[in-house]
């Protein structure tokens, strides 16, 4: 049985991850989506409220697929939480060439951690390319429409976070 990890902090979650659990799910038997805790990055929403959205999103892609969709949270190693879960690979989205640098280093470090952990870069499709939480949370904030590259719900949840609806 092959499993893969795919971690994030997910705040909130877009139809870009959507895309690549999507893809990653063609790629293993069960895909653990692992959210990150991180308190240091101050995340808009707290971990309760990005593994509700995870959850919701996940309910959709689970049905009729034959891949097994876990959702979690961690606040530990990148390479514990894959043991713990008996991942072997670790899925990453790769967008245009800024995310390469940080993905470089990060296949290092962990590659260092746990030789045995195998890190697979997937691309979203063109349109999903330029979606990032940062973006939308910026977007959103200043009253644009963000409904283009979240979920209803997310779309909903950003609303709610800065005193709309
Ligand atoms: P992190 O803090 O780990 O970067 P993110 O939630 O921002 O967490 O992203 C999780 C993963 O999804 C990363 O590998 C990131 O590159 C990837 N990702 C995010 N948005 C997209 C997108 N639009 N297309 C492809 N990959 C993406």
């Amino acid at each position: 049985m092959r499993i893969g990890l795919y971690p994030g902090t997910f705040d909130p979650v877009t139809n870009g991850h959507r895309d690549i659990i999507r893809r990653a799910m063609q790629l293993v038997d069960r895909l653990v989506v692992a959210i990150a805790i991180n308190i240091d990055k101050s995340p808009l929403f707290s971990i309760e409220e990005r593994e509700a959205m995870m959850r919701q999103m996940c309910v959709d892609l689970q049905e009729n697929a034959d891949c097994e969709l876990v959702v979690t949270t961690f606040d530990n190693l990148l390479v514990d939480c894959a043991k713990v879960h008996n991942a072997s690979l670790l899925i990453r989205g790769l967008r245009a060439v800024s995310d390469f640098e940080f993905e470089y280093q990060m296949v290092g470090m962990n590659r260092y951690l746990d030789p045995s952990l195998e890190t697979v870069f997937l691309m979203a499709d063109a349109g999903y390319q330029p979606i990032a939480s940062r973006l939308v949370k910026e977007v959103s904030r200043l009253g644009g429409d963000v409904s283009e590259f979240v979920s209803p719900d997310v779309a909903q949840a950003l609303n709610k976070k800065f005193g709309r609806g």
